[in-house]
C-alpha cells in the first residue's frame, strides 16, 4: 500500500487549522489589494453622476455576487418616479446572529478631475442643468465601494470567526441627496431585515493614510434648504417713498438671522443659517416687487432644529411687518421637506465598540479623535430618524503623511472633498479601510 496520499492528507488536515489561524483582516486585505487597486482605479476614471450610477452599480452588484452574497439590484423608489433607482443590496448570510449593514456610495460630483492621475476621469455626462459637465469621483466614492467589495471577500473568507448576516448596501445619490431615502422607501428593511448596527466608512482629505477618525454622538448636521421670497412694492429707484423696497427688507433679514445663532441659542448647540443665494430686480433704477433667497440651515439636535427653522420664519415676517408692509405682503418662507437631511449620530455604545475594533486592529495610535463637521450626509438616513438603528461613521485618512506634515508646516491647505484636485493615496487608504471594515463587523457578529 502506497502510504504517501494519506501522510499528505493528514498532514494538510494538521496543517490547515494552523494556516486558518493566521488568515486575518490585514493579511487579506494585503493579498486582496491588487485587485481591489484594479477595482479603484477602473471605478475613478469611469465615474457617474447621481441617479445615473448604472455602470458602477454593476461593478458592486457582480463583485458582492462574486464574494458569495444574494444579491438583489435596482433597488430602490425615487419620489421622482421617472428617475430608476440604482441600489444594490448584497446580503451574505453566516448562521443566526446579529444583523450589520454596511454601506458604500456610488455616485460621484460635476467636477473638472485635476488630479494629473494615470487613471484620471475623462468622463463628461448631461447634468441636472441640461448641459454636459465633467464628472468626477472628488469624494472617494470610487474609494468606499472597493472598499466594501474587499469587506465582502474578507468576510466570506472569515466566516469562521463571526456569525449572522451582512447587508452590503450600493447607495446611489448620495451627493444629490435621496438615495438612502429611494432605497428604504422602497422597503428595504421590511424585505432584507432591520439591522442590528449600520456601519459606514468615508474617506477624509485631511487625516493621513494609515490611520481613522472617529466621533462618538453628532458628528455631521441636518440640513434644511429654505426657499423664501420677500416681497415689496416695486417702482421707479428715484421715488423710494412710494415704495416698499424689499432688496433693503432683504438685507434686514439676512442681518437679523444671524442673531438667531448668536443670541437666541444655546451657544453649545451647533447651528449655521447661510443665505447661498439672493436675487432680485433687473436694473438700477427699478425698485423690484420681490427678492428670492436660498438659505442652507445646519443643526444637530431636533429641537434646535425645530426652533430656528421657526425663528427664519418669524424673523422674516417680523422685519416685514416693521417694514410696514401690508399682512397679505409677507414673505413666503417654504422648508424644501424633499432636500432635507437628518444628522448623522455615531451611537456612543456602537462606537465604543467600533473604537476598540479599529484600535485592535490598526494600533492605538492610528486611531484618532475627528471634530464633528456641520456638513451632511444621508447614511443617517439608516439609522432612521429616531436614531433607533444604532449607527456608526468613521472616517478613513487618505493622504499622504508628507503632504499632511508639509501642510501643517506652511498653512497651505490641502485639497478638500468635492475638490478636483482631491486624489486619495489609494493603497494605504483601501487597506485601512477593508481592515477597519472587516474587523468592526467581525467585532459585532463574533462567535
Ligand atoms: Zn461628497
Ligand atoms: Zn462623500
Amino acid at each position: 500500500m502506497n502510504s504517501r496520499p494519506f501522510l499528505i492528507l493528514l498532514l494538510s488536515m494538521w496543517i490547515a487549522p494552523f494556516i486558518l489561524a493566521q488568515q486575518t483582516p490585514q493579511s487579506f486585505a494585503d493579498a486582496e489589494l491588487p485587485s481591489l487597486l484594479t477595482i479603484y482605479k477602473d471605478l475613478h476614471s469611469h465615474p457617474e453622476l447621481s441617479t445615473k450610477e448604472q455602470r458602477s452599480a454593476e461593478i458592486v452588484a457582480k463583485e458582492l455576487r462574486g464574494a458569495g452574497c444574494e444579491v438583489t439590484e435596482n433597488f430602490g423608489k425615487y419620489d421622482n418616479p421617472s428617475w430608476k433607482c440604482y441600489g444594490v443590496v448584497g446580503v451574505m448570510k453566516n448562521g443566526t446572529g446579529p444583523t450589520v449593514l454596511v454601506r458604500a456610495e456610488m455616485d460621484s460630483l460635476p467636477v473638472q478631475e485635476q488630479t494629473g492621475a494615470p487613471y484620471g476621469s475623462k468622463v463628461t455626462m448631461t447634468g441636472v442643468n441640461g448641459k454636459e459637465v465633467p464628472v468626477m469621483h472628488a469624494c472617494g466614492h470610487d474609494i468606499h465601494m472597493a472598499a466594501l467589495i474587499g469587506t465582502a471577500r474578507a468576510l466570506a473568507r472569515l466566516k469562521d470567526r463571526w456569525h449572522g448576516t451582512i447587508i452590503f448596501i450600493g447607495q446611489p445619490a448620495e451627493e444629490a441627496v435621496g438615495g438612502a431615502h429611494a432605497m428604504l422607501n422602497a422597503g428595504l428593511y421590511e424585505r432584507f431585515g432591520r439591522p442590528d448596527y449600520a456601519l459606514a466608512l468615508h474617506d477624509d482629505a485631511e487625516i493621513e493614510a494609515g490611520k481613522i477618525g472617529i466621533a462618538e454622538g453628532y458628528t455631521q448636521a441636518n440640513v434644511d434648504s429654505v426657499d423664501v421670497t420677500v416681497k415689496g412694492i416695486g417702482g421707479h429707484g428715484a421715488y423710494p417713498h412710494k415704495i416698499k423696497d424689499p432688496i433693503v427688507l432683504s438685507a434686514e433679514i439676512i442681518n437679523a438671522w444671524q442673531t438667531i445663532a448668536s443670541r437666541e441659542n444655546n451657544p453649545l448647540d451647533p447651528v449655521v443659517v447661510t443665505v447661498g443665494s439672493i436675487v432680485g430686480g433687473t436694473k438700477h433704477n427699478i425698485i423690484p416687487d420681490e427678492v428670492k433667497m436660498q438659505v442652507t440651515v445646519r443643526t444637530y439636535k431636533p429641537e434646535v432644529r425645530e426652533r430656528v427653522l421657526a425663528a427664519i420664519d418669524r424673523i422674516a415676517k417680523g422685519c416685514a411687518t416693521a417694514a410696514g408692509l401690508p399682512s397679505d405682503k409677507m414673505p413666503e418662507v417654504n422648508v424644501l421637506k424633499k432636500e432635507a437631511v437628518n444628522a448623522t449620530y455615531n451611537n456612543p455604545e456602537l462606537t465604543k465598540r467600533v473604537t476598540t475594533s479599529l484600535k485592535g486592529a490598526l494600533g492605538d495610535n492610528n486611531v484618532i479623535h475627528k471634530d464633528p463637521v456641520m456638513g451632511a450626509d444621508d447614511f443617517s438616513d439608516f439609522s432612521l430618524p429616531d436614531h433607533s438603528v444604532p449607527g456608526c461613521m468613521f472616517h478613513v485618512g487618505a493622504v499622504d503623511p508628507a503632504k499632511v506634515a508639509e501642510s501643517k508646516k506652511t498653512g497651505v491647505p490641502l485639497p478638500s472633498l468635492h475638490s478636483g484636485k482631491f486624489l486619495p493615496l489609494p493603497e494605504p487608504t483601501l487597506r485601512t479601510s477593508v481592515v477597519g471594515m472587516t474587523s468592526t463587523v467581525i467585532n459585532l457578529t463574533k462567535k
